[in-house]
């Protein structure tokens, strides 16, 4: 990110209002946008749709690849993506049409693909409750929601009428129960009982709902019981299936997660070094041992799960609805 500190991307300098919430040293600010749902076209992914009604998260874990992207706003110091959020604006004239736009594609809406769309920010601002009025306006739509936070219960009215008319998945992120090492890697995200225990309030409400167990962590939540542990705990609060991925350190999230590493598991450093030699993935045979272990833990527990390449290619390219109606 080349920008200078406190000077936002020209593109971006007209968009941000004043400060309207100040908050646990947490500054909220409005952000105009052209869209909140914005067209997305990178082939390799399952959805032609994103929405993210919020830039940062008060969440701040560790990994988070959304972190560089403050940079455009003008915040140079990765922390500030924790502690400057902004808010976008749902007009729900515009949310309806362009919604309309998506279902005639027939490609799927993600809700929360780049930021969590159920952090402490939608308690006050209530944006992705809007995005979600306008979504069971129009049956037939294709909607993916990710998240962390249990706060995704709140909309259990708003998900159930929506499951009854579209096709509708929440993927609750986990990647471990161990609740003390997660407080360090995810430090304000919700316990793992937590999203659990939202897990299965919504399942129990009808409304499909699958484990994204990533990014997992190499010699943090790679081990065999921990994984057994976790792919147990979701199938029993109703999750129909395991997706799990191994930490990816894309651009300056690199940098930031080693100065995480150092300084929490001074440890593992060496390890980390290596493995991540080659740059943002993963060194491949440590990749492939840990599905390996996936498929035969999810095996052996009876529970669906893939890894994320493979969610990518056999969810793309998406089918027009149109289509899926005429076979
Ligand atoms: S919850 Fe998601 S968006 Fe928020 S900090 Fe964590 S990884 Fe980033």
């Amino acid at each position: 990110m080349t920008n200078k500190p406190d000077v936002p991307a020209p593109a971006f300098v007209k968009r941000i209002g004043s400060i309207v919430d100040l908050r646990r040293n947490v500054e909220f600010r409005p952000l105009e946008t052209e869209e909140l749902v914005n067209r997305f076209k990178d082939s390799r992914f399952p959805f032609g749709w994103t929405v993210n009604p919020y830039r940062g998260c008060e969440f701040g874990c560790r990994y988070c690849y959304a972190r560089p992207t403050h940079g455009y706003l003008g915040h140079t110091d990765p922390a500030e993506f924790e502690r400057r959020i902004y808010v976008k604006r749902a007009d729900m004239t515009k949310l309806v049409a362009r919604l309309g736009k998506a279902r005639e594609s027939g490609e799927e809406v993600a809700i929360g693909a780049v930021t969590d769309p159920y952090q402490p920010a939608e308690g006050r601002f209530a944006v992705t409750r809007r995005v979600l009025e306008a979504v069971a306006r129009l049956p037939g739509l294709r909607v993916g929601i990710t998240s962390k936070s249990a706060a995704i219960t709140r909309d259990l009215d708003l998900l159930t009428t929506i499951a009854a008319q579209s096709d509708l998945i929440v993927n609750v992120s986990l990647a471990s129960m161990d609740a003390a090492l997660l407080r360090r890697v995810e430090p304000r995200a919700p316990r793992p009982d937590l999203r659990l225990e939202a897990m299965a309030r919504l399942s129990a409400s009808g409304i499909p709902v699958r484990l994204f167990a990533m990014p997992l962590l190499p010699f943090l939540t790679d081990g065999e019981n921990a994984l057994r542990t976790l792919f147990t705990a979701a199938r029993a609060a109703g999750a129909r299936e395991a997706i799990w991925n191994v930490l990816f350190l894309r651009g300056e999230t690199h940098g930031f997660f080693m100065d995480f590493i150092r300084a929490e598991f001074p440890e593992l450093e060496p390890r980390y070094r290596k493995l991540y030699r080659g740059g943002a993935s993963a060194d491949g045979a440590y990749r492939g041992r840990i599905d390996v272990l996936g498929r035969r833990l999810t095996a052996e527990i009876g529970f669906p799960g893939r890894t994320r390449s493979d969610r990518m290619a056999e969810e793309r390219p998406a089918r027009p609805r149109q289509l899926l109606l005429e076979l």
